[in-house]
């Protein structure tokens, strides 16, 4: 089996806050093939966030340190990396596309001139080229009148539109891996599912690798092989995505499940919408033992005290809880 793009390999993230330094990944560990879309999911303050900014080393340092592990692309270690060679590498080996494109695109620019800048930084284009290069990328996203695109500024396009222009922007220099956080999420429905599909697509014909981070199982069920669940800076789950979906192993996996509304179901049948009870801990209260306990329906009372340690179910699936398959 050849080596995975991406190998996170125990990363500890902490931040120093005036309560002290709290840890917001908690050593995590994973890897990422050539070619697979891998899910990471999770509530806001699980930690999905920080784990991927980090990859890229976008975390302001300080306040955030990453405390240990490693980040093994091709090999190389980018946690050893300096801010030069940090500074080629994203956008050209490894790009990332953010939830809200208008916080990513320079209001006082046009779409054309921010594409071009991308390409000037890291190809030996000059501006013509990368302007029509841009038009191609417009294209290639399916914005309407790509070289019209050029010359407008972003608060003139749809949400849609900017966030083709951000997966354009992302893909300039054929990454071999793209890390989409949250990418539908300021989306409705129809152009979230065009994006999805757009992203899938996209990774068929260059063969580059996704990691997508989202709290919409949605999103995991249309697009990803594989999923890592995470739940107060851990994973607490993991496999290949039909059978973590189809059957859950860990209890918050379940929660997470049962709290998406079925089309149909609620109204027929007049039932409730299941929820997670209670909100996930802040960085400087991480409950003992497991820390879903609070909000655990099958909690007991080793739950409390023992952590439980990341198991193998089989070859692809771990999760970390005390109860054993099958009896939640
Ligand atoms: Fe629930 Fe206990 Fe499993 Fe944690 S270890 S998920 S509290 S049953």
């Amino acid at each position: 089996m050849s080596s995975p793009e991406l190998d996170i390999q125990n990363l500890k993230v902490s931040f120093s806050t005036p309560r002290g330094k709290l840890t917001a990944v908690n050593g995590i560990s994973f890897h990422l093939n050539r070619g697979e879309t891998l899910a990471l999911v999770g509530e806001s303050g699980c930690g999905k966030t920080v784990s991927a900014l980090s990859i890229l080393r976008l975390l302001p340092e300080p306040p955030a340190e990453i405390l240990s592990g490693k980040i093994l692309f091709s090999g190389q270690n980018l946690l050893s990396l300096n801010a030069k060679a940090l500074q080629d590498l994203r956008g050209r080996s490894i790009s990332m596309i953010f939830q809200d494109p208008m916080t990513s695109l320079n209001p006082v620019l046009t779409i054309g001139e921010q594409m071009a800048e991308t390409l000037l930084r890291h190809t030996a284009m000059n501006r013509q080229e990368a302007l029509q290069k841009s038009a191609d990328l417009f294209g290639r996203v399916e914005l309407p009148s790509p070289e019209e695109k050029l010359k407008h500024y972003p608060h003139q396009l749809s949400g849609g539109m900017r966030q083709r222009v951000m997966i354009a922007m992302a893909l300039a220099c054929t990454p071999r891996v793209l890390i989409a956080d949250e990418p539908t999420t300021a989306l409705d429905v129809l152009i979230q599912a065009q994006i999805l599909e757009l992203l899938d697509n996209l990774k068929k014909d260059t063969g580059m690798s996704i990691l997508i981070i989202t709290h919409d199982l949605g999103v995991v069920a249309e697009i990803a092989q594989r999923v890592l669940v995470m739940y107060a800076g851990e994973i607490v789950e993991s496999g290949p995505a039909r059978a973590l979906l189809n059957n859950p192993l860990h209890p918050y996996t379940k929660g997470l499940i049962a709290s998406v509304p079925k089309l149909g179901t609620i109204k027929k049948t007049g039932a409730r919408l299941e929820e997670i009870s209670g909100n996930v801990p802040s960085l400087d209260q991480r409950p003992s033992g497991c820390a879903f306990h609070p909000r655990c329906a099958w909690a007991i009372e080793k739950c409390k005290t023992q952590k439980p340690e990341l198991r193998q179910a089989d070859a692809q699936r771990q999760w970390s809880c005390h109860l054993e398959p099958g009896s939640i």
